[in-house]
């Protein structure tokens, strides 16, 4: 049987050998563990010249590995000056360019902050915004998903109803899911059951249909939370997230796409989903 879903870590697994390390390092021993997709980490910055880049690329094409980039963090579709958002916008592009050149499709990244303000207003300059850096990589023909994430923390931009709407307004972005953040987000341990993950699921495909559907690129871990939301990631069985209830919403709505592990265990979570989904979808199937 051949499995929806693509597993994987963001960041080269914890137990990449010192030769070779790095991302190619990386690439071999996820290929090694049997799994198949890394999301490069260039959450600090992007500073990657474009050799490296060459041998990313060669080695996962090598490797039948999927490769996605998560930006940096400093990104802010909501900045409040011209200067911070250009500043803002030269990062997406920055890691959009590079992980396009090291084979990557996919380029996720946190949408940034309401900064207290209306979420209409909010989402109005957002969507602008955002829509001008899509343009900008078909003008260069970067042919990239640009994937804003579900936050974790009610102050944070990216609602799944806001990367939901953004993705029917403009080509070429579609949500990366952290089903963990949406888990930590009301802050009340709510959205954690079957109801609430297939209820999820269904606004995806009634929004962007079943191709959005069989394209999804989840994030997964433990999480802890609190009122206001997500505190910090956790192992899965240090955490309540139903990750398996999950799944099987996922196999009911015949989903696909890639899920990438963001546990502190990283590659040791990663087989564990991975293991758990094969379980549940060999069981649906014979059922
Ligand atoms: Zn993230």
């Amino acid at each position: 049987m051949t499995s929806n879903f693509l597993f994987g870590t963001v960041g080269s697994p914890l137990s990449t050998p010192k030769k070779p390390g790095g991302t190619p390092g990386g690439i071999l021993r996820l290929r090694e563990l049997k799994l198949d997709a890394l999301e490069l980490a260039w959450v600090q910055s992007v500073r990657v010249g474009d050799e490296t880049c060459a041998v990313i690329k060669s080695t996962a094409v090598e490797a039948k590995l999927a490769l996605s980039v998560h930006a940096p963090y400093y990104i802010n579709l909501n900045a409040q000056t011209q200067e911070l958002w250009q500043a803002s916008r030269d990062r997406l592009l920055a890691a959009a360019r590079a992980g396009y050149k090291a084979g990557a499709t996919d380029i996720i990244f946190h949408p940034g902050s309401y900064m207290k303000a209306d979420p209409v207003a909010v989402n109005q300059i957002a969507v602008r915004r955002l829509a001008e850096v899509a343009a900008q990589l078909k003008a260069e023909g970067v042919n990239v998903i640009l994937r804003p994430e579900t936050m974790g923390k009610s102050a944070m931009l990216g609602t799944l109803e806001e990367t939901i709407a953004w993705s029917r307004a403009i080509e070429g972005v579609l949500p990366c899911i952290d089903f963990a953040h949406l888990h930590a987000r009301p802050g009340d341990g709510s959205f954690n059951s079957y109801q609430e993950f297939s209820a999820a699921l269904k606004l995806v495909k009634d929004g962007l249909g079943t191709r959005g559907l069989k394209s999804l690129h989840i994030h997964l871990s433990g999480i802890d939370y609190g009122p206001k939301g997500e505190k910090k990631h956790l192992p899965l069985k240090e955490a309540d997230l139903k990750y398996k209830e999950l799944f099987r919403a996922l196999i009911e709505l015949k989903a696909g796409g890639r899920i990438l592990c963001e546990s502190p265990l990283m590659e040791e979570d990663a087989l564990v989903m991975q293991k758990a989904y094969r379980r549940l979808a060999a069981k649906k199937v014979e059922g």
